[in-house]
């Protein structure tokens, strides 16, 4: 870990009661078990969060995940990383995990993402709704830190486009929310990809719908500054009654 990075985790501690614990998850499909390492601060609670079916599914799907709790067995921000998919962030560590710190920062921070709570559809939708806000403070910060959450985002589009990987699109609602907030995340996060056109026709393509919503979304949010708390929390739910309209 480098020192910016060192030193955000340090900060976040110091901020909140509990320790930032990173932990590498080996997924074994053919056992059909999860491997994680026997010794670490908060393990018990880990065990616990690994017992749900619902986290698993979207563990295996991600890179990395953050989780905050705040439990009778006290206070732990984990980044989970996913070690199935390794391979994609070799020699990318550093940006992979100052984008889950960035979450975890915020959240200590007072710019908590929206309950997700236990019906699926409404997690998704709060998912993907607080990752397009908080995703532009997150860069804003890290880039203020000297680190760049993009690197890794780049890698893995890049290589998703060029290989002509890009899944075909599907209609279900919390698939289109999921591409719209990855949309987002391109049109802020890569202004300056020299295959940012590529992927946006390739998404107007896939998600006709989402084209207006995208634009204007952009074009919204360039008014409004999200580090005044009560504009985030009004973008938030601005956001997720926007996103509404994606049927
Ligand atoms: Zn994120």
């Amino acid at each position: 870990m480098n020192d910016a990075l060192d030193q955000w985790k340090r900060e976040i501690e110091r901020l909140s009661s509990g320790p930032v614990v990173i932990v590498p998850v080996e997924t074994d499909a053919v056992r059909n078990v999860l491997n994680i390492p026997p010794v670490f601060a908060g393990r018990a609670v880990m065990v616990q969060l690994l017992s749900a079916e619902a986290f698993v599914s979207q563990l295996v799907r991600a890179h990395a995940l953050n989780v905050n709790v705040d439990g009778p067995l006290g206070v732990f921000h984990f980044v989970i990383l996913n070690r199935r998919r390794a391979a994609d962030w070799e020699g990318m560590e550093d940006s992979l995990i100052a984008h889950e710190f960035g979450h975890i920062w915020l959240n200590v921070t007072g710019y908590r993402s929206l309950e997700a709570g236990t019906d699926a559809r409404q997690a998704c939708l709060a998912t993907h709704a607080s990752d397009v806000i908080q995703h532009i403070l997150i860069r804003e910060e890290a880039q203020r830190r000297g680190l760049d959450t993009m690197r890794f985002w780049l890698r893995v589009h890049t290589a998703a486009l060029v290989n002509e990987r890009t899944p075909a699109a599907t209609t279900g609602r919390c698939e289109q929310w999921q591409a719209f907030a990855e949309w987002m995340d391109a049109m802020l996060g890569a202004p300056r990809w020299d295959l940012l056109d590529k992927y946006e026709r390739s998404m107007t393509a896939r998600y006709p719908a989402l084209r207006a919503l995208v634009t204007s979304t952009r074009d919204w949010l360039a008014t409004i500054d999200l580090w005044d708390r009560s504009v985030y929390e009004h973008a938030l739910h601005r956001l997720t009654s926007d996103m509404l309209t994606i049927r």
